[in-house]
């Protein structure tokens, strides 16, 4: 078997799910006797932290020679990817299932006329013929489907937060990635891009605070700001509140928003209606806020606090902040 890895960066900066792909690929198949983990750079990053994806069980990291692949661009990216795949004789690519995740497997599954296993929640089970048992979530995280999934070539992504990151390993060698094969593939191109500043992206975020119409208005969002700012964590909303307009629309999570799997989700203000727990009840612990004991959110919830929110969070805030010490 010989393994490729997409690994995403963003500025210059390898993402979180960057380190998360090399640990998921080594965790899963180097107990099967594999060896070579070859990462394939969405970008340029520096030398140095190309290198330390090695730390993570990486053995060789190829890097874009020129600038084509910096922004994301999914031709760009899939035929570069596609040259590499075809080049190094790989027979699985690795990638998370994030924004570009979701545009590039399906066109590679195609291009690379690869079987696609995709957004698996956790590694596979490797059965003794070589296929695999695999599970992901379905009907709006309603239910967990396992597939069997064969064929000679394959393509798998995980849903980001599947796993921890796993030092193991030293750093590697980096080699320069011929991106000729995107050159002219692109199609759109990108003019401007406006980004919020000091913000923790949403679908990295760790812990996640978010608030509902229970917080009556944009003039008391302070208090969600204020526990995300003491927890070091990223704020969220629920559909009405981006719809009236008191939070952008980038933060709005559920079905028809961003799909979060954070180490915990604070809920404050949010009833819990179904379309609302369809992006957030993969988190591993949901702490529900509300003054109605009979809210629907409190069913998923780990832990609850029956309270006003205008009461309890100032308290909250306090509180993590003494017990932090700041
Ligand atoms: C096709 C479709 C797709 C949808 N997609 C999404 C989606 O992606 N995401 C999403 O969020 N919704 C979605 N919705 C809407 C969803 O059905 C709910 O209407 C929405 O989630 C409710 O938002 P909310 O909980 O903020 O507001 P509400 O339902 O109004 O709930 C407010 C909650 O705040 C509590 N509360 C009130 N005052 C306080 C206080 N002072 N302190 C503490 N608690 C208080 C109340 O008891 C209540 O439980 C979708 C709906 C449809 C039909």
């Amino acid at each position: 078997m010989k393994v490729l890895i997409y690994a995403e960066q963003q500025d210059g900066q390898l993402k979180k799910s960057a380190f998360e792909a090399v640990s998921f690929a080594v965790q899963t198949w180097a107990p099967q006797g594999v060896q070579d983990f070859t990462v394939v750079l969405g970008g340029r990053v520096s030398e140095q932290d190309a290198a330390g994806l090695g730390n993570y069980g990486a053995t060789l990291v190829l890097m874009p020679d020129d600038a084509v692949m910096d922004a994301f661009e999914p031709h760009v990216h899939s035929a570069v990817l596609l040259d590499a795949l075809q080049k190094s004789g790989a027979n699985l690519l690795v990638m998370a299932h994030t924004y570009a995740g979701k545009s590039l497997a399906p066109r590679l599954a195609v291009s690379w006329q690869a079987t696609l296993a995709a957004a698996v929640n956790h590694p596979p089970e490797i059965q003794p013929d070589g296929t695999w048992t695999v599970q992901r979530t379905v009907y709006s995280n309603k239910g967990l489907a396992t597939y069997q999934v064969s064929g000679e070539r394959r393509l798998l992504s995980f849903t980001p937060n599947a796993l921890k990151p796993v030092l193991q390993g030293s750093p590697c060698p980096v080699q320069p990635l011929s991106t000729q094969a995107g050159a002219g593939a692109s199609r759109t191109h990108r003019l401007e891009v406006q980004k919020v500043q000091g913000k923790i992206p949403l679908t990295e975020a760790e812990r996640v605070i978010s608030g509902g119409r229970g917080l009556k208005g944009p003039e008391n969002w302070h208090l969600i700001e204020g526990l995300a700012d003491a927890c070091g964590a990223a704020t969220a909303c629920s559909k009405p509140v981006s719809d009236m307009h008191w939070r952008s629309h980038d933060e709005h999570v559920g079905q028809t928003g961003i799909t979060i799997k954070p180490d915990l989700y604070i809920a404050v203000g949010i009833s819990g209606a179904i379309q609302h727990l369809a992006g957030v009840s993969s988190s591993k612990t949901i702490v529900a806020i509300n003054t109605d004991p009979e809210a629907p959110f409190f069913k998923v919830a780990d832990y609850g606090v029956v309270g006003d929110a205008m009461e309890v969070l100032p308290r909250l805030t306090d509180a993590i902040r003494r017990s932090a010490g700041s």
